[in-house]
């Protein structure tokens, strides 16, 4: 009996132990599911690529067809925008989820990055997520808060270019700045901790000037004639500050550096010369027939003019080509890893840029072209494939959408917001008016300016430079031609935006903002 009972002990024992082993072993597997269920994350950020450029956005320039897949199996945001139009700021901007004025990055001057400060990526890391940095930085001081960093010094070279190493170092590598980019952003995934969930951001140099094309690229769009755009020869009537600008084609772009129309000064080239015997002969081979026909011509006057801007745009949209082709790279890669299905993309760019609207090249502007950014996401299960938003959305929000995605809160200080809640349920609206501040009073000589832009209507207010208002109907004048402010019939509507930029200065907390606007708008 005892024996009997002893035995039924021991069965009873048997069957808790297991169950409860059984249960451990359940517990632990859906930890692991969980911990692999958080998304990777991929953020490509070019330098300087306009939306007017990609298939996507409805270009008819060139084809993007790797642009395109994200747009295809994610979202195309239409009304994406920047709070500060130029590359270091716009980064600072991007890492931090705070304007210029609170992350401290205002211009390109001498400034450097304090990377002391918060990022999304920092938080990342504290989240469990392996994180990387590789390709184009330009934010001075050396990057903080990544597993692993491989950047491009300041602007970095489009031939052989050094990268900055973790360890101090600086090494050249042969290739095509693209091409390499993408090869240590694969190399960088093929060594990774697959036990973590991984965020790497792919920093491109292209399309940044002075537009060098892979070899493999030049003569893409040789035959093409493109059409000016039909502001072209902008004569900037009613906008002081157009006037004042150094931007344009016609006087700023210059035929050597820029066109490659180098004449006796190729071997000095700061490009050129870095070129290797086998770059240079197709350099050559390209740009010499060119050169000797643009001599031969002697062009001047609007024949000169006609031909700059069909040599920028040769230049740009091939250097554009080997940009979208390595993007393509990088998704090939999810699919082969079988990782996309489980990782947030997104494809954008540091801000827009004038491909011959207004008769510029260049950004830093609050009109359309420079303020607006390409921006594409996907995210299978969440994203609903070939989705368009016209929700105003800002490079502000793309630290808050991160940690959202990765299920991690954002810092109360940040000051964008995610923007996946609007694309899960549709009746969530996004924000009503955007706030924009352009810092830099230098280069190309764009006078500092902050704005509102609403669904209709954009109010800018110059100074320094230039003291003056600015207000445009977007809807009767998208092309941002006819500066209305002062204007008879406007005076409620100025009221309005005025009260709208006033809460939203002070919602950012702008302070030097506030003190100009404190001065009245007339
Ligand atoms: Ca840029």
């Amino acid at each position: 009996m005892i024996n009997r009972l002893f035995h039924s002990f021991n069965h009873f024992y048997m069957i808790f132990k297991l169950r409860s082993i059984f249960i451990g072993a359940f517990i632990f597997c859906s930890l692991l599911v969980n911990a692999q269920k958080k998304p990777n994350i991929l953020i490509i950020v070019s330098d300087d690529h306009a939306y007017q450029a990609i298939g996507a956005y409805g270009s008819k320039l060139m084809a993007t067809p790797n642009i395109d897949r994200i747009a295809k199996e994610g979202v195309l945001f239409k009304k994406a925008y920047v709070t500060n139009s130029i590359c270091g700021p716009s980064r600072a901007v991007i890492l931090t989820g705070k304007y210029s004025h609170k992350n401290g990055f205002y211009d390109n001057g001498n400034l450097q990055f304090d990377g002391s400060q918060n990022t999304f990526i920092k938080e990342l890391r504290l989240g469990g997520y392996q994180t990387a940095w590789i390709g184009k930085w330009h934010l001075g001081s050396a990057p903080q808060g990544f597993d692993y960093w491989q950047v491009l010094p300041g602007q970095g070279n489009y031939y052989n270019p050094n990268f900055l190493m973790m360890d101090g170092s600086s090494k050249r590598v042969e290739g095509y700045v693209s091409n390499l980019i993408e090869d240590f952003s694969e190399q960088w995934l093929d060594t990774r901790d697959t036990s973590k969930p991984f965020c790497l951001v792919i920093g491109h140099k292209a399309t940044h000037r002075s537009w060098f094309p892979d070899t493999a690229d030049m003569g893409k769009f040789e035959s093409v004639n493109f059409p000016f755009p039909h502001n072209f020869f902008d004569p900037y009537n009613t906008r002081a500050a157009a006037k004042a600008q150094d931007m344009t084609i016609d006087k700023t772009m210059v035929i050597g550096s820029d066109l490659k129309m180098l004449g006796k000064n190729r071997n000095t080239d700061e490009t050129v010369k870095r070129m290797n015997a086998a770059q240079r002969e197709k350099f050559d081979a390209y740009y010499n027939p060119i050169e000797a026909e643009f001599n031969a011509k002697k062009l001047s006057g609007k024949s000169l003019v006609e031909w700059k801007y069909q040599r920028y745009m040769k230049d740009y949209l091939s250097t554009a080509a080997s940009l979208d082709r390595n993007i393509g790279r990088a998704l090939n890669y999810l699919d082969k890893y079988h990782l996309t299905e489980n990782t947030l993309v997104i494809y954008l760019s540091d801000q827009g840029f004038y491909l011959g609207e207004h008769g510029w090249f260049d950004k830093r502007f609050m009109y359309e072209e420079s303020f607006r950014t390409p921006m594409l996401m996907r995210f299978p299960g969440v994203i609903k494939p070939g989705t368009q938003s016209n929700d105003f959305v800002m490079n502000l929000d793309i630290a808050s959408t991160v940690l959202d995605a990765a299920g991690i809160k954002s810092p109360n200080d940040m000051q964008g917001e995610s923007i996946l809640p609007v694309l899960r349920q549709k009746e969530i609206k996004g924000r009503k008016a955007m706030y924009y501040h352009y810092y830099e009073n230098g280069t190309h000589s764009v006078s500092p300016h902050f704005g509102i832009k609403t669904s209709r209507y954009k109010l800018i207010r110059f100074y320094e430079k230039i003291e003056g208002w600015e207000l445009f109907d977007l809807q009767n004048d998208p092309n941002e031609l006819d500066n209305i402010f002062g204007k008879k019939g406007f005076e409620k509507i100025t009221l309005d935006l005025t009260n709208q930029l006033k809460s939203l200065i002070k919602k950012y907390e702008d302070v030097e903002a506030e003190v100009i606007l404190s001065k009245g708008i007339n």
